[in-house]
């Protein structure tokens, strides 16, 4: 391990170094930052494990994840050297030493909110736990991750298993590059996570790199234009990139902004190769006029080159594309397969080696996380996002090792929070009735039926102002949340009182509502006063149907 551990700040250090590089990359930028927000769903699992267990109840803002890590950073500011030495001195019990929050402490820190501090010292005096061990049990077990930055997709790796026929296909087709001839441009195309950015990066990098060895020099200029998504914003990025630096972003006519860079860009003899990463939302968003100017360059310039890598992840979007740029785009097609398991499974191998301590997997682990990403369309990203919340999950649990039972916790935790955005994004009438049932719920309901589902609706639409649809409707409704597996709605037989559907939440309670309640025409139902309204009222009046 110790070799691995050796790599990894340096691999690292690189791989952020071409985030910055690479600029629009929010993927890999915002990575760097907040935790790994590229993938929303295992940061907010992560997340949500830390703040659930411990700091939920004191954000402030009651409203998450980054809220409370930025809170965390404070109080690691503040106290470090604290909270230190007390998990050294164990025998050191004295409630003084524990007073994070004590303000003479936080004085010293210019960053530290005093709000907060309140708050951090409250938390502390008042636990049961408030002894200084809160962190003590946590940093007892053994590590888990050596480093766990290598399983963010912001890391580009060393080695590609799986991938060497596209990346020696690359390579052929930018060699001529290196000799100061114009490459031939490149589309790639394959379905996310097939490793199709992760292969360019790699290949661009060793390109730049030989190329410091030649005459001609050659650079790559990587934009992600989900980011940089007009024709406007790349052609201003590319003059900003050779020194056009008053290029402004928006407010120039467009034609000024193409001669900027190409005047820029012919100041010497140079190959650029541009690489135009989910190239597929450009021409969504803004048709194929910078593929066609950027293409048809090479006619005017005379001491520089300019050749295209296109990368989609959309096999589909040449239908959108002129001809001309098609065919000129085109040259040459490389095609990135889904991977299947095996595959996978050296891919995960590999990045475990360097991102989790020796020997804390055991065997089921990889082959678990690989055979689930096969199963959504050969995700290598989904792979490795599962393997590191599995390990997540056993930090959590405080588990030495990463077993079976925590890939599958963490598989079931990516499940939820793409619940929770299916949740966040219902239509408002949908929430209201999928409200009603969580409501109905938390009266410990386990099943409940329509009938009851459209009384519980009713009052929830009174409360609110809101509209209310007929019971027919509601009904329907009902079968589209479960449709989205939000919950299960079966139809019972009842024997001579005919048939009846049994309605049940099937995702968790608390986490459901919470994401309700954050739409703001949903906002109005204070918990607790409107559960304890219903209560009242469901006494009076309610009867089973
Ligand atoms: P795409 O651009 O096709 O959506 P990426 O290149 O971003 O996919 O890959 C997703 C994640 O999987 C990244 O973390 C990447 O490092 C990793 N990955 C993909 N393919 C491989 C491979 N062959 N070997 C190692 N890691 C890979
Ligand atoms: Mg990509």
């Amino acid at each position: 391990m110790d070799e691995s551990d050796a790599d990894d700040p340096r691999a690292d250090a690189e791989s952020t170094a071409e985030s910055v590089r690479a600029g629009e990359g929010h993927d890999e930028t915002s990575d760097g930052l907040i935790d790994g927000s590229f993938s929303d769903d295992v940061d907010s699992v992560s997340d949500d494990g830390i703040s659930e267990d411990t700091f939920d109840s004191n954000d402030p803002s009651g409203s998450g994840d980054v809220k409370s890590g930025t809170d965390i950073n404070n109080l690691d500011d503040g106290t470090g050297d604290r909270v230190g030495d007390e998990a050294d001195e164990s025998d050191t019990t004295d409630e003084d030493t524990i007073g994070v929050g004590t303000p003479a402490e936080y004085t010293d820190s210019e960053y530290v909110d005093v709000s907060e501090i309140d708050t951090v010292g409250d938390v502390v005096d008042d636990g049961e736990e408030g002894d200084g061990r809160l962190f003590d049990d946590f940093l007892d077990v053994d590590p888990i991750f050596s480093n766990k930055e290598v399983l963010r997709p912001s890391y580009t790796p060393k080695k590609l298993p799986h991938r060497d026929k596209q990346v020696d296909a690359m390579a052929r087709s930018l060699v001529p590059a290196l000799r100061g001839e114009t490459p031939s441009n490149i589309l790639i195309y394959g379905k996310t996570g097939t490793g199709k950015t992760a292969s360019a990066k790699y290949v661009a990098n060793e390109l730049q790199e030989t190329s410091d060895t030649t005459d001609v020099p050659c650079t790559v200029e990587y934009i992600n234009c989900e980011q940089v998504d007009t024709q406007y914003r790349v052609l201003a990025r590319l003059a900003q990139k050779f020194g056009r630096e008053d290029v402004p972003m928006t407010g120039w006519p467009t034609d000024r902004v193409y001669d900027a860079f190409f005047e820029a860009v012919d100041t010497r003899e140079r190959v650029v190769v541009v690489m135009l990463d989910e190239i597929d939302k450009l021409v969504e968003k803004s048709g194929d006029d910078t593929l066609y100017n950027l293409s048809r360059m090479n006619s005017d310039l005379e001491n520089a080159r300019v050749s295209i890598i296109g990368i989609s992840n959309d096999v589909q979007f040449t239908e959108l594309l002129d001809p001309r740029v098609r065919s000129s785009l085109g040259e040459e097609d490389i095609v990135f397969p889904p991977y299947n398991a095996n595959q996978l499974r050296d891919i995960l191998e590999q990045r475990a080696e360097i991102s989790f301590e020796d020997g804390v997997l055991t065997n089921d682990v990889i082959p678990l996380c690989a055979a689930f990403a096969a199963k959504e369309h050969g995700d290598a990203r989904r792979a490795l996002d599962l393997l590191r919340a599995a390990g997540e999950a056993a930090e959590r649990s405080k588990s030495d090792k990463v077993k079976e039972q925590h890939v599958r916790e963490a598989q079931e935790r990516i499940e939820l929070n793409r619940v929770v955005e299916v949740v966040r994004t219902l239509p408002a009438q949908s929430k209201v009735v999928l409200y009603s049932i969580i409501t109905l719920d938390d009266e410990s309901r386990a099943k409940m039926n329509t009938g009851e589902v459209y009384n519980t609706y009713t009052r929830v639409c009174a409360e609110i102002n809101m509209d209310k649809l007929t019971q027919r409707r509601v009904t329907d409704l009902i079968s589209e949340l479960d449709m989205l597996g939000v919950v299960n709605s079966v139809v019972v037989s009842k024997g001579r009182y005919g048939r009846t559907r049994e309605i049940s939440l099937s995702v968790p309670r608390d986490e459901t509502k919470r994401v309700i309640l954050e739409d703001s025409r949903l906002a109005a139902l204070d918990d607790t006063e409107f559960t304890d309204a219903v209560q009242s009222r469901l006494d009076d009046t309610d009867t089973d149907g």
